[in-house]
């Protein structure tokens, strides 16, 4: 392999530019050219690249979001618009590809590689931490503590008071976003889409921790959870089911998708960044480079696609023990 081009792909994630510039000194490292692909899958059916150096990707690796910016390319999902993304690879003789996004653009790379027997590595990178094969994604631990900075903040009002907040947090169908930082952040009550407990487990906890003295309360909602109501719903039905509470509801929106990445972000980054060349360099293929227990893996990448989610059941009763 001489030449790899790099790319990002669907939602943007912090730590994403950590991983560029880890791709790009690696390639560096091992004498290898790199290109950048602008804007994911459709800059690379365009022909949008640039080709980087160890020099090109300085300052960037505490910089939020991805300075090749991302895209989501309907094209792409086409036999036609892979072909066209294929051609402007063999016209600068790219010979491989390592592609940082969540698992759409992971289907995507195992398409392409298939159809043309084209090396694509996989850097998983989302907020939700919703990918199997890999303890954490990208971008996950930045969020993670964007969040209980910001519910920290709604706290203190809430307490001022005496509020009931419900905070709606990200994380698609995965409840790590919101099992995680609802401990980190002592909230109330969680709801998770791993598991659906009904509203009423909700009322009940929030009867009893009105008889046992508190005052105000945060309840985080991950935006998948599956109750049937919306998270102004689901306020709404409190205010009518319990009395005396003033209830508030927070969507903290796209804030969880920005900001510096964190010191545990960048460092995940770069050590899937260089094992992502690697990998390459190895011959391996169809692969997304993980982390499991502290190592980097190399997991194929249907593997991260289809497997299994990982809920972790035990953070559950550590969270109904704790807000007591
Ligand atoms: P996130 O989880 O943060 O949304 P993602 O990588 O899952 O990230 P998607 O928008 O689902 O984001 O996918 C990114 C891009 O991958 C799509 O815009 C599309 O170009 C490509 N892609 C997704 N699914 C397919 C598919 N089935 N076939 C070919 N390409 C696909």
């Amino acid at each position: 392999i001489k030449k790899i081009g790099v790319l990002t792909s669907g939602g943007d994630a912090p730590g994403m530019n950590a991983a560029i510039r880890a791709v790009v000194r690696a390639c560096s490292f091992y004498n290898v050219d790199c290109v950048g692909v602008y804007r994911g899958y459709q800059g690379l059916m365009e022909g949008d690249f640039e080709e980087l150096n160890a020099r090109s990707v300085r300052n960037i690796i505490n910089k939020g979001g991805t300075f090749l910016k991302s895209a989501r390319s309907m094209e792409f999902k086409t036999v036609e618009g892979r072909k066209r993304a294929y051609e402007q690879l063999t016209k600068n003789n790219i010979d491989a590809l390592v592609v940082i996004g969540g698992d759409g653009t992971f289907t995507g790379g195992v398409y392409f590689s298939k159809e043309f027997d084209l090396p694509i590595v996989g850097i998983p990178a989302t907020i939700d931490n919703d990918i199997s094969g890999t303890d954490f994604t990208l971008g996950y631990d930045t969020a993670l503590n964007t969040v209980v900075d910001a519910i920290d903040k709604i706290r203190d009002t809430a307490s001022s008071h005496n509020r009931l907040f419900f905070i709606e947090v990200m994380g698609r169908d995965a409840g790590d976003i919101a099992l995680n930082s609802g401990i980190g952040a002592g909230a109330e009550e969680i709801l998770i889409p791993e598991e659906d407990e009904g509203v009423e487990r909700m009322l009940e906890s929030l009867r009893k921790s009105k008889m046992s003295g508190k005052l105000s309360s945060i309840i985080v909602v991950a935006e998948g959870e599956k109750s049937g109501k919306n998270i102004f719903q689901l306020a709404e039905y409190v205010e009518e089911h319990l009395e005396d509470y003033d209830i508030r509801v927070s969507v903290l929106g796209h804030i969880q998708r920005g900001g510096r990445p964190s010191c545990f972000d960048r460092v995940l980054a770069s050590k899937l960044g260089v094992g992502a060349v690697e990998a390459l360099l190895d011959g391996d293929s169809k692969v997304m480079i993980g982390l499991n227990h502290q190592h980097v893996v190399r997991v194929p990448l249907t593997v991260a696609i289809n497997g299994e989610a990982k809920y972790d059941k035990e953070l559950r009763r550590v969270a109904d023990i704790t807000s007591v």
